[in-house]
């Protein structure tokens, strides 16, 4: 069985396969990847993988993975406080005291931390990842590795999701969304940076890209400063949300597009033509106004202002 239950992801799949073939298991991995772009599920197939009874790990099939897929294994262990934004130290302090007694059943003890560690909630756990028991495996979620201290990301091993190729995207949301019209299912591809439960979110919202976005790849793709220059002039009017769904639509093509530049896969044909027909540096450029010009919207500066700032710094 494996891994495949995360979908997508091939290399990272295999190395882990390989990895714990030969029964490495670290003792810390961190994974790391947007909301909705299967950090969760990918835990759990470790977590499967660290206490499967069977030769082919994580089987899937045996008592121990059962019971971790199940979330009812007694030495798989979830840290988190729902109602809170970021883990209350207490947690942590609670299960590093917790994780020095023995495992119940399996070999391993399995701590997943889904929530963000604030500072003081690294440094509590740092005293366990320096001298971590022999039986002890921890697996920290998060959307954005550079929040970490280095000194606790140092000691983990890195796990990076990225996002899905069309193809699969396209199939997996078909299935879970019979109903819906292609035109949805590419609005929602497109605007998901290819993370499978975005897509998902999305789809459920209805949120269909604004004819505005549209329109600003159309006159960025061909530098053309008039019809930038009608685009702007004609969101003048928009309301302030509005406004910022449109300009969040911009950041997450203009994103989506940069990333295809570095090598990885574009999602969507919008994204395709950003990074076919302009730079890097005018991308990151780019990205940087348009996330200025999210930050002055948010705060009091007018909508028309904002049309001003993006139609004098979008070249
Ligand atoms: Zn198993």
């Amino acid at each position: 069985m494996g891994f495949e239950g995360l979908l997508g992801n091939e290399r990272l799949k295999e190395n882990l396969i390989r990895s714990i073939g030969r029964g490495r298991i670290s003792h810390f991995y961190l994974i790391c990847g947007p909301q909705g772009s299967g950090k969760h599920t990918l835990a759990r197939l470790l977590a499967a993988a660290a206490v499967c009874q069977q030769a082919d790990k994580p089987c899937l099939t045996c008592n121990a993975c059962r019971k971790v897929m199940a979330n009812t294994h007694p030495d798989f262990i979830t840290v988190e406080d729902p109602e809170k934004k970021t883990l209350p130290v207490r947690l942590v302090r609670e299960a590093r005291e917790d994780m020095f007694i023995r495992p119940n059943e399996a070999d391993r003890k399995v701590y997943l931390f889904p929530q963000e560690l604030n500072i003081e909630g690294q440094n509590a756990l740092l005293k366990v990842l320096e001298e971590p028991p022999t039986y002890g495996v921890f697996i920290l979620l998060t959307d954005n590795p550079e929040k970490l201290l280095p000194t606790v990301r140092s000691r983990c091993t890195e796990l990076r999701l990225q996002g899905l190729p069309e193809g699969i995207l396209r199939r997996e949301l078909t299935q879970s969304f019979p109903k819906a019209d292609q035109e949805a299912v590419s609005a929602a591809i497109l605007r998901s940076g290819g993370y499978l439960g975005q897509a998902k979110d999305l789809l459920e919202e209805g949120a269909a890209l604004a004819p505005q976005t549209e329109s600003f790849v159309a006159a960025y793709v061909a530098r053309d400063k008039l019809q930038m220059m009608e685009l702007l002039v004609s969101m003048e009017k928009i309301k302030r949300d509005q406004f910022g769904q449109i300009l969040q639509q911009w950041l997450e093509l203009l994103e989506n597009g940069l990333v295809s530049r570095c090598g990885m896969q574009a999602v969507s044909q919008l994204a395709k033509q950003l990074s076919v027909n302009r730079s890097p540096e005018d991308l990151l450029d780019a990205i940087g106004h348009v996330k200025k010009c999210m930050e002055y919207a948010q705060g009091n500066v007018s909508v028309a202002a904002c049309c001003g700032y993006l139609l004098w710094h979008l070249r």
